[in-house]
């Protein structure tokens, strides 16, 4: 085997992010391999790396994905004092695809089969209600629409944003204090709050007594 075919084990992979999961990893799942905990949601609206068109496009669907670490989306399984997986024989499935040196099979799988939060939360958990709730209350807004066309003084749709932002924490903090969730668990059944989503759009988020504030910079 040549070197330009085979890992080389340098880790840019993982760090470029955890892998999105899907429905061969429901047994990591059931068997307690992977916990809510250490994924997060990407919902249905949000933008991502399109690794087919290679742009940043919103997502089609919800999916779910590994959840970063250290305020990066480097995977929190990553040990890069290693250079290694720490989960390495219970890897999620994309990642044994993965080839960097041929990408054929990962593309061919990019967007298919994914997961997504009602695929593996059980039937009788309270919080399924809430997190429908939050979708159909919250849902991900034009993110590339508010891209295009923001200004600063587009105060009337900024004000609009901030109120959003706004009750969208605030039905979170209800969530999280009615069923003692801790901060990972929360970006697994809500998502990113919608304020971190406006901040690479070009918007400075400053918190008050009376709640957040958004300006465009
Ligand atoms: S698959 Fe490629 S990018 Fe990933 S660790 Fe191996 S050599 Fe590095
Ligand atoms: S689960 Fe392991 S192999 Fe997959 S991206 Fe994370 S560190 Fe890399």
């Amino acid at each position: 085997m040549s070197v330009e075919n085979k890992c080389k084990r340098c880790g840019t992979c993982c760090e470029n992010g955890g892998p999105a999961l899907h429905s061969q990893d429901i047994s990591l799942i059931e068997k307690g391999l992977l916990a809510f905990e250490e994924i997060i949601t990407i919902r249905k609206g949000e933008l991502v790396d399109d690794p087919v068109t290679k742009s940043i496009a919103p997502a089609k669907n919800e999916f779910l994905k590994v959840k970063g670490s250290k305020g990066s989306w480097s995977c929190t399984f990553y040990d890069k004092s290693r250079n290694q997986c720490s989960r390495y024989e219970h890897r999620p499935f994309a990642c044994g695809v993965l080839k960097c040196w041929d990408t054929k099979e990962i593309l061919d799988l990019a967007g298919k089969d994914l997961l997504s939060r009602l695929d593996i939360i059980k039937e009788n958990n309270p919080l399924t209600q809430r997190l429908i709730e939050h979708e159909s209350l919250f849902p991900v807004p034009d993110l590339k629409g508010i891209s295009r066309t923001i200004s600063r003084s587009s105060k009337k749709t900024i004000k609009k944003l901030e109120r959003m932002c706004n009750k969208d924490i605030a039905h979170r903090i209800e969530s999280v204090d009615t069923f003692h969730l801790c901060v990972n668990l929360e970006l697994f059944y809500f998502g990113r709050p919608i304020f971190e989503m406006l901040t690479p759009l070009g918007f400075d988020i400053r918190e008050t007594a009376s709640g957040i504030k958004l300006k465009f910079r």
